[in-house]
């Protein structure tokens, strides 16, 4: 069951509230979601993000936004293991800080859409790096806590 969510934009979590390390549980799709996909998408976009994670609104729950698509319950499925490196911002770190972090440079992802439906696709380059990010957020990581070697 995901959190009640009246229609404001939320504010994000910033660093080190606590409540982003909490990780994050599967959802059930419902009402109550949708409206909680929606608030994300607006908060996003007032904060001029490409991505964002649930959780970054204080909501422990497995969705995230990486550019247009919406993903629900994810699961990711490495079969490269090439790496490349990204360099990230996070809108929960202060100063618009920047950081560089190792990612795989294609990985697939088997998740529901925000229309219900279970979908699997492959993704590269700078949107599979922002999915990462985001799928990181869920376990309650942040770039911060990469190593950047
Ligand atoms: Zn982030």
């Amino acid at each position: 069951m995901c959190l009640e969510i009246n229609g404001r934009p939320k504010k994000i979590l910033k660093y080190p509230n606590s409540r982003l390390r909490v990780p994050s549980e599967k959802c059930e799709f419902s009402e109550n979601l949708i409206k909680l996909i929606a608030n994300m998408k607006e908060t996003m976009m007032k904060n001029g993000g490409v991505g964002l994670a649930a959780i970054q609104i204080g909501v422990p729950r497995q969705v995230f936004i990486a550019y247009d698509n919406i993903f629900i319950n994810p699961e990711l499925i490495i079969e490269d293991e090439t790496q490349i490196y990204s360099v990230e911002g996070c809108l929960s770190l202060p100063n618009n800080l920047q950081r560089k972090v190792k990612r795989f440079q294609k990985i697939s992802v088997r998740y529901t859409t925000e229309r219900g439906e279970q979908e699997l696709k492959e993704f590269d380059g700078q949107e599979a790096c922002v999915i990462q990010h985001e799928f990181d957020h869920l376990k309650g990581v942040l770039i911060i806590d990469k190593d950047n070697q």
